[in-house]
């Protein structure tokens, strides 16, 4: 099936180091495929970022590289850092120093992530084989941009009697609720229909809030679609005993990001791993702004090898066609040509336990030769 027009996706491709390159160059390979079965033209320029830009440019995010990103509908990330930059200031740390950043500058509030295991890959799961048999398929919805670790004040002190006295502090404003639980309903609409919110409410006075705002924008905006609310501790248990139960997790930024690290570590590896960062500003498309990438990083035990998996990358880049560019149907052909090609049998390293398994560019091969 094809997408009903023809566009042309402009997007800041930013393949950083390590792997990045390798995996970003089949992704770049699996976008051109798709774009001829469903009718999409790229407009797309690589940059520096990270350590490789620390190298040529001096800065891990160059003005160079931030101009294309502000010029462009969408990103597309690789990832950054290895051993070459590790003794820098954790500040000049090239993923602090790029991500943050570009986090900030495109105000980025959703993180998604997606938790996939494929049943072709259940004994990769550290739990149960009963558990898993038929895979793991939820996503989780993340704010990104407030909670805790923004919330002011922020200080360390020293009190009277010698100690020291350290605060955070958690802040969420209803704006910010919203914005976010639109992202998780627009994301349930295209699944099952199910959301479950995941707060502290029975402590924490953001968490009551949380859950009174995601209720009514619920109603309001989407009464057709199921909603659930569990807190934070009891879904990090239901996650293990029964991950299937959700469909869409819906939370705050902290419990967001234990609880993607959850998923991506019962998914089994963090070469099939995509994720999604949502923006503030609508794109051209009318369609948020975003910052594709994979979950995992710059694997430096690999790089340079044609061993990496390239499945996370693509799955960033399928992403970024659904959520930037409103292209479902190519994105679903996308998703569903690297479900095949692990079916029968194409797998790397990481994934294959020990089997015969393919390289970066072989896997490649396998996902474009069975697009639709
Ligand atoms: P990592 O994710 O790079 O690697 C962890 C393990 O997973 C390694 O054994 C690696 O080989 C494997 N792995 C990861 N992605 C893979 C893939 N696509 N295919 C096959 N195997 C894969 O994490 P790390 O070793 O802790 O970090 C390495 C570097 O990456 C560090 O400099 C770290 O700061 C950086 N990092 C960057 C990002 C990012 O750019 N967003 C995220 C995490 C780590």
């Amino acid at each position: 099936m094809s997408d009903p027009h023809n566009k042309e996706l402009n997007f800041a491709t930013l393949p950083g180091d390590g792997i990045g390159p390798e995996v970003m160059a089949i992704a770049m390979d699996v976008l051109r495929a798709a774009g001829e079965r469903h009718q999409f033209a790229i407009n797309t320029s690589s940059h520096d970022v990270g350590g490789i830009a620390i190298d040529n440019h001096g800065s891990a995010l160059p003005d160079s590289t931030l101009d294309a990103c502000s010029n462009a509908d969408a990103i597309l990330f690789g990832s950054v850092g290895g051993p070459k930059w590790e003794n820098l200031p954790p500040k000049e740390q090239p993923e602090r120093a790029a991500l943050l950043p570009l986090r900030k500058a495109f105000r980025l509030y959703a993180n998604l992530r997606p938790g996939n295991l494929y049943p072709e890959l259940s004994d990769l799961s550290p739990l149960r084989p009963q558990t898993v048999a038929n895979g793991i398929d939820v996503l989780c919805v993340r704010e990104l941009t407030g909670g805790v670790y923004f919330g002011q004040p922020k200080s360390t002190t020293t009190l009277e009697d010698g100690q020291e006295e350290a605060i955070d502090t958690m802040v969420y404003r209803t704006s910010e609720i919203e914005r976010v639980t639109e992202v998780a309903i627009t994301a349930a609409k295209l699944r099952s229909g199910k959301i479950c919110s995941v707060d502290k409410a029975n402590v924490l006075e953001t968490s009551v809030l949380w859950r009174r705002v995601v209720a009514e924008k619920l109603a309001a905006e989407a009464p057709e679609l199921e909603l659930s609310h569990m807190y934070v501790d009891n879904a990090a248990m239901q996650l293990v005993r029964d991950p299937n139960q959700f469909d869409v997790i819906l939370t705050e930024n902290m419990f967001g990001d234990i609880l993607s690290d959850e998923l991506a570590v019962i998914c089994g590896s963090l070469g099939m791993l995509a994720s999604a960062s949502l923006g503030a500003d609508q794109n051209s498309h009318g369609q948020p702004f975003g910052l594709y990438e994979p979950a995992g990083g710059t694997a430096p035990d690999i790089a340079g090898k044609n061993l990496a998996n390239p499945c996370a990358q693509v799955l960033s880049a399928a992403l970024m066609l659904r959520y930037s560019f409103g292209l479902e149907d190519a994105a679903n052909n996308i998703e569903n040509a690297v479900k095949a090609a692990i079916r029968e049998g194409a797998l790397t390293g990481d994934v294959a336990q020990g089997g015969p398994s393919v390289s970066t560019t072989e896997m490649g091969a396998a996902i474009i030769a069975r697009l639709n």
